[in-house]
């Protein structure tokens, strides 16, 4: 199977060659004929698969090949549920499209608009975007989606997550009923197939991955440990391996920062990225952690999102996640681009219910271990997993995951914004509740 084959134009081909990618990934092959059929895609696919390419490639083709009036209106839309995977997307779009008439932006929030609206104002074929902005945008009348033709919604398992469901069927509310839908998700819970339906017309699915499922070659593994040695643990691990190159999850924006600080004062050097983080510190992590200047970064899960890092050999579960999707978008991480992966998870007596959502996902249970000289000794319950019932009463609430999600990040009741307010807001930030 080459790119040829699937019918790229030569200077897309010309793109793919420069970037350096032989054949096509199992996503790719699958998703861009269908594509450039014109089809609604829903394709079940993670980040590390090759996804962007398998959607951007067709996109920039089909765009290139119909005429588009002279004001260039916007007549691809990608939607992201990060600032990171936004940025990230656009310089693929960037890169694959250098041999084409095409130009392209990016939108998201947490910098400044006025740059963003000259730009859209000056007209662009392809627009990626997170929810939030880019509906500031409209409201500015910065940006029109009346001629849209595609729409790609990235990541939606995490739009929805993040509570962003409401913002995308606005924006889809402006949009003409005629277009091409695209769909990708790494999970696929009921409210997924849900926003599918709604959005997707007789849409062909494509996997990359079998449902819910994490890459084989990620080795998988946890230890049992007390939580009050979980710092000393890692610490360990990463000297006594010589890791070079680690990502470390926990569930909170506090417990990243005071474990980044005690890495370094062991000798480790270290970065944490998360919401409270500006968009300037987050991009500097991430650059100190890719070129190797760091050796960890420590994330929560949304500000994790879309981090496109090849080929990570470690990746550490400092904390269970309580969604049980989460793991499976954590251990996307690592083992990418057919390199292995190791995937470790510190579990503490209050994590075990965490740990059994998460092998439910995952059918398979997890190897765990008791490292010698940290026998677990906590006695504190277990607490209970997003996707468990409340023993009386209760029941599990609509958006739950969002609503655990909003306090694992430390983030308090999340205030209702106003429109005005939107453009300095997170877009990490939960806004499920906003009231327009
Ligand atoms: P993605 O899943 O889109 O985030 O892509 C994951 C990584 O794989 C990125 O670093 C891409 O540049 C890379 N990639 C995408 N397609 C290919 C391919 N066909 N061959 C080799 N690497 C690829």
């Amino acid at each position: 199977m080459t790119f040829k084959s699937l019918g790229l134009s030569d200077a897309l081909l010309k793109a793919i060659e420069e970037k350096g990618y032989d054949t096509p990934s199992p996503i790719q092959a699958k998703a861009i004929p269908l594509i450039l059929e014109g089809k609604d895609v829903l394709a079940s696919a993670q980040t590390g698969t090759g996804k962007t390419a398998g959607f951007t490639l067709p996109v920039l083709q089909r765009l290139a090949e119909t005429k588009h009036p002279k004001y260039r209106p916007v007549r691809a839309l990608v939607l992201t549920p990060t600032r990171e995977l936004a940025a990230q997307v656009y310089d693929n779009v960037r890169e694959y499209s250098t041999y084409l008439d095409i130009r392209s932006t990016v939108v998201f929030g947490g910098v400044k608009a006025a740059s963003q609206i000259k730009t859209l104002r000056q007209g662009v074929d392809i627009l990626v975007a997170t929810p939030g902005r880019l509906l500031d945008l409209h409201d500015q009348k910065a940006v029109s989606f009346k001629r849209i033709e595609v729409l790609i919604l990235d990541e939606a398992d995490r739009m929805l997550d993040m509570g962003f469901v409401r913002d995308i069927n606005k924006i889809i509310s402006f949009m003409p009923a005629k277009r091409q839908n695209l769909m990708f998700s790494a999970t696929f819970s009921k409210d997924i197939k849900r926003l599918a339906e709604g959005i997707l017309r007789n849409p062909v699915s494509v996997e990359a991955e079998p449902e819910n499922s994490t890459a084989e070659k990620v080795s998988q593994k946890a230890y049992a440990v007390d939580k009050g040695k979980k710092t000393e643990v890692v610490i360990n691990l990463i000297k006594d391996g010589n890791w070079s190159q680690v990502l470390i999850f926990t569930r909170t924006k506090h417990g990243a920062n005071k474990l980044t600080e005690k890495l370094i004062k062991a000798g480790i050097s270290a970065a944490a990225i998360h919401g409270n983080k500006s968009q300037g510190a987050r991009t500097k992590a991430l650059a100190n952690f890719k070129s190797n200047t760091n050796r960890v970064l420590v994330a929560t899960d949304i500000a994790a999102r879309g981090i496109d890092i090849p080929l990570l050999p470690h990746v550490i579960n400092f904390e269970l996640p309580n969604v049980p999707e989460d793991y499976v978008h954590r251990i996307g991480r690592t083992g990418r681009a057919g390199a292995k992966g190791e995937a470790i998870s510190l579990v503490c007596s209050e994590e075990t219910e965490y740990q059994k959502e998460i092998e439910k996902i995952l059918k398979q249970k997890l190897k765990t271990e008791v490292i010698e000289g940290y026998e677990p000794k906590d006695t504190a319950g277990p607490k209970r997993a997003a996707t468990q019932k409340k023993k009386s009463g209760g029941g599990k609430k609509k958006g739950v995951g969002a609503s655990h999600r909003g306090a694992a990040e430390g983030n308090k009741k999340p205030k209702r914004q106003r429109p005005s307010d939107r453009s300095k807001s997170n877009e990490g930030s939960p806004r499920n509740n906003r009231r327009r």
